[in-house]
């Protein structure tokens, strides 16, 4: 097995790393890849990492079919419409990190803006929004629907290249990205003095991992398309380096029906099974408690430009 000379975040040295896990969900079979632990910087992160051509096709072509293999019928990946409303209840969820940094026609930039579940409410609240979607099927979607969609940063610099933003955001896209620094750095220069650049990513002390310890889901959880997983140490040691004003939030997205379903099966899929019987105040008071310890599964960043 191939061993990592140094940690491609902090470079501390050989003898700081070690093996997380060798079950990368959505590998192949005979490959030598596995998760590794920087006990310098906390950051789990996989080696050998994804070549630049094998990134670039696995989000082009695969990205949806394995997010509805992942998701379930649930998750509506099929078909944008159906995935606009599976995601209401995520995008009401996201809302309270975008809205108090939102004015009256912010210029909003939304990098994997997926089927523009974010988007589509934004712009009809008068926002001027633009969207980053390489995969194929829901950027057409979306530009079908009226909205401006650049397959890349590069391609809308090469378009557009004066376009400047007050409020730059991605959910889940920061821990799929090879050099997290450069992609955010990037980004900093489309931003206005005074913009925010808001992520969510998730969090490496998701309680099914580092609480419960459940198999099924370390089989799941280490994915193929993830080159990082962060933890708030690991997180604050990124934003460091940028050299901007930053905040780390947490956040909690599965309830604990969705905990008591992995420990039952072994699988997702329970998210609201039992909230009728446990009450809504059982619920949020399981997350609260989850978010206060900080073994809450997603991390929220907000860097500010000054
Ligand atoms: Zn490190």
């Amino acid at each position: 097995m191939a061993l990592p000379e140094n940690c491609p975040l902090c470079h501390a040295v050989g003898e700081k790393q070690s093996v997380v896990t060798h079950h990368v969900y959505g590998g192949a079979k005979n490959q030598s890849r596995a998760f590794f632990y920087c006990e310098v910087c906390d950051v789990r992160y996989q080696y050998p990492g994804l070549t630049a051509e094998e990134e670039a096709r696995f989000y082009a072509a695969e990205f949806e079919g394995f997010m509805a293999s992942r998701a379930g019928n649930k998750g509506g990946w099929h078909k944008a419409e159906d995935h606009i409303i599976a995601n209401e209840p995520t995008r009401q969820r996201r809302m309270k990190y975008l809205a108090p940094y939102l004015d009256e026609h912010s210029r909003v930039l939304e990098v994997g803006c997926s089927s523009g579940f974010m988007l589509f409410p934004l712009a009809e609240a008068g926002h001027v929004c633009k969207g980053i979607e390489p995969s194929g099927v829901f950027s057409e979607f979306v530009k079908n629907r009226g909205l401006t969609v650049y397959d890349s940063l590069r391609q809308m610099q090469m378009v557009v290249p004066d376009a400047q933003f007050d409020v730059i955001f991605h959910f889940f896209v920061l821990e799929h990205i090879a050099d997290p620094l450069a992609f955010l750095e990037a980004q900093l220069t489309l931003l206005k003095p005074g913009g925010k650049i808001i992520f969510e990513i998730p969090n490496a002390a998701d309680p099914l991992y580092s609480v419960y310890d459940i198999p099924a889901f370390e089989r799941f959880y280490w994915s193929v398309a993830h080159p990082w997983y962060f933890s708030e140490d690991s997180l604050h040691y990124l934003l460091k380096q940028i050299g901007l004003p930053y905040e780390i939030l947490r956040d909690q997205r599965y309830d604990l029906s969705n905990h008591m379903v992995w420990a039952r099966d072994g699988k997702p899929g329970g998210m609201g099974c039992f909230t009728e019987t446990l009450g809504l105040e059982l619920e949020d008071g399981y997350k609260q408690a989850l978010i206060r310890t900080g073994k809450c599964d997603t991390l929220v960043g907000v860097i500010s430009k000054v």
